[in-house]
């Protein structure tokens, strides 16, 4: 049986994570990217580490030519779908752009995967398929749906997407990772999150206040019903949601059908607790001010991480204080991310 899997997506933040953890578990990876948020430099920043080549394809996965290309010239047993768009507010402003990349993109790719035999499929979904209305902690057998905003939306659709093939093709095996909010870089400090223009997230904005490219933090809302009334959310370590992916391709080796899996810590982390943390990591002051709520945040929530304990054998082992001192290390030894000097001008 071939270890060689096609990650897509592979460049990315999580993507080059995986790579790290793929090659370390004695699996091959052939990556397919289009660089639309990424850089190559990530790449042979994962083969510095690992001392293993990693095979690149520069293009998209709507590029069916290019997919049975990829397939033809490596014997592929797995895939690891990361690849898509992901900026949530970005998401309202460009749905057909989501949808294209995301779900098009997708059904492109297992095309591809059928005409060539690859039967096996991890998939990066999110907590936001859990929409507005579920209790907390998200259990998996929850009812999906309620999403928000195009971005969720269109992992949505892919689950139900993924779900359909399954049922139709009996030999298909596939794990619909459900990703809570991840963190942190690998502790060599080459890799980690390397975001183009101001931040979105939480944790490159802290760090980008802490080398000083940012004047202070926005905290939006004080006044959620929470503990110290900032929102609740359940970070985790990059490094163990990469590990998860080498688990869930284990898992496909003996099970068929569609089955999702929340990966998470199982703990709400407030807003203000980052800030504390991040600053004991870095001996950095953040400064701060609360701002107006963000449209569309949810107060609190956090994961019931126990199936994928169970069926998978996965665990989150590292805490706050790892998350925050990678972040930290990866953020001051690369204050311009993948960039040698600051592009935004
Ligand atoms: P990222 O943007 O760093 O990585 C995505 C990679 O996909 C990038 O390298 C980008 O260049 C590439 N890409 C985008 N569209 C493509 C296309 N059509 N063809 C080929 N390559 C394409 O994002 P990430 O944080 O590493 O996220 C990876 C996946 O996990 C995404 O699908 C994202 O939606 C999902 N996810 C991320 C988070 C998070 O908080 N980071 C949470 C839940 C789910
Ligand atoms: N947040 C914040 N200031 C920022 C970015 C985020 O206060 O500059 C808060 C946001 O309101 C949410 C939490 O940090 O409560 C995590 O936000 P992020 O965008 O990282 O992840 P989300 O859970 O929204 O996907």
């Amino acid at each position: 049986m071939s270890k060689l899997v096609l990650v897509t997506g592979g460049a990315g933040y999580i993507g080059s994570h995986t790579l790290v953890a793929l090659q370390e578990a004695g699996f091959d990876a052939v990556v397919i990217d289009n660089l639309c948020n990424s850089s190559e430099v990530a790449l042979q920043r994962v083969e510095t580490i690992t001392g293993k080549p990693v095979r690149f394809y520069r293009g998209g996965v709507g590029d069916r030519v290019l997919l049975d290309q990829i397939f033809a010239e490596n014997a592929i047993c797995a895939v690891i779908h990361f690849a898509g768009l992901k900026a949530v507010g970005e998401s309202s402003q460009k749905p057909l752009e989501y949808y294209q990349n995301n779900v098009a993109g997708s059904l492109v790719l297992l095309e591809a995967m059928r005409a060539s035999g690859v039967k096996r499929l991890v998939f990066s979904s999110s907590a936001t398929v859990y929409g507005s209305e579920a209790p907390v902690p998200y259990v998996e057998t929850l009812q999906t749906g309620s999403t928000s905003n195009p971005y969720g939306t269109s992992k949505w659709m892919v689950e139900q997407v993924l779900r359909d093939a399954a049922n139709a093709d009996p030999e298909l095996s596939i794990a619909l990772l459900r990703y809570f909010n991840p963190v942190g870089a690998h502790p060599s400090g080459l890799i980690g999150e390397d975001p183009q223009g101001i931040p979105n997230n939480l944790l490159p904005y802290i760090a980008q206040v802490a080398v000083g490219k940012r004047e202070e933090l926005s905290v939006f809302g004080g006044d959620y019903p929470t503990p110290d009334g900032t929102c609740l959310r359940d970070y985790l370590h990059v490094v163990d949601l990469a590990l998860g992916h080498v688990r869930a391709l284990e898992w496909l080796a003996d099970h068929t059908g569609a089955e999702a899996f929340n990966l998470g810590t199982g703990q709400g982390t407030s807003v203000l607790e980052i800030v504390r943390a991040f600053e004991r990591a870095s001996g950095e002051s953040i400064p701060f001010q609360v701002a107006p709520r963000r449209a569309g945040d949810l107060p609190a929530f956090w994961a019931d991480a126990s199936r994928a304990a169970r069926e998978l054998g996965w665990v989150a082992s590292l805490g706050l204080d790892e998350m925050m001192a990678d972040t930290w290390r990866w953020q001051s030894e690369n204050p311009h991310g993948y960039r040698a000097v600051d592009e935004e001008g």
